[in-house]
């Protein structure tokens, strides 16, 4: 049955956004692809994007939210969004407690298969359709960027290890860092960005500044 399941409320929402930004030839394009060999229809002209999404399958929604063809960034919406871009005024100990409670490290407790996830997205509770009983889990979210300090990477992976992917997300009043000007040994000043502590960056050698003294 997992195979035949209609992508979820959440896919849905999360697709026509990312219709909204790509663009509906784009969005049609891609779409086309992944209903490629299923008897689900290609979106029709005068069809909403939101109407074309929910005849996707599960796994078919999902492969078309993870296409390299579309940037798959949609900006998680939040209640407080134009206040947020105002986020110079964040107090920086606040903000580093934000960080800590939102990034999932390696080492952190990932999502138990088929229960809801412990970053707080009650909505990816995903089977996988590889075999049965077999669920997508929340393994990682980090830092996914070198300069954009609102952006964050999510990692999933298959409970029986056949598939994995990553997301990326917009939070914006969660950055995981700041940027400064700081000043160097021989006092010339440079920028950097400076990781929240505690704070897991999958490069942070590549970021602005980094073993500058
Ligand atoms: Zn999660
Ligand atoms: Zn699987």
């Amino acid at each position: 049955m997992a195979k035949t399941e209609l992508a979820t409320p959440a896919q849905v929402k999360y697709l026509t956004t990312l219709a909204e930004k790509v663009g509906k030839e784009r969005f049609d394009a891609e779409f086309a692809k992944v209903v490629k060999g299923s008897d689900i229809e290609p979106r029709t002209p005068r069809q909403r994007c939101a109407t074309a999404a929910k005849r996707l399958t599960k796994a078919r929604a999902r492969k078309l939210r993870t296409s390299p063809e579309l940037p798959y960034t949609v900006e998680h919406m939040t209640t407080h969004g134009e206040a947020a871009a105002a986020h110079t005024a964040i107090d920086e100990d606040e903000a580093g407690q934000r960080a800590l409670a939102t990034q999932m490290p390696w080492d952190d407790p990932e999502q138990r298969p088929g229960e809801p996830c412990p970053c707080g997205d009650a909505d990816h509770v995903e089977e996988c359709d590889c075999e049965e009983g077999a669920f997508m889990i929340h393994v990682m979210r980090i830092p996914g960027s070198l300069d954009e300090l609102t952006l964050w990477e999510d990692h999933f992976e298959c409970t029986h290890g056949s598939s994995s992917y990553t997301q990326k997300l917009t939070l914006h009043e969660t950055p995981w860092g700041v940027r400064e000007q700081a000043v160097d040994r021989r006092g010339a000043s440079y920028e950097r960005v400076r990781l929240f502590p505690g704070i897991t960056h999958g490069q942070e050698s590549l970021l602005p500044g980094f073993g500058v003294s």
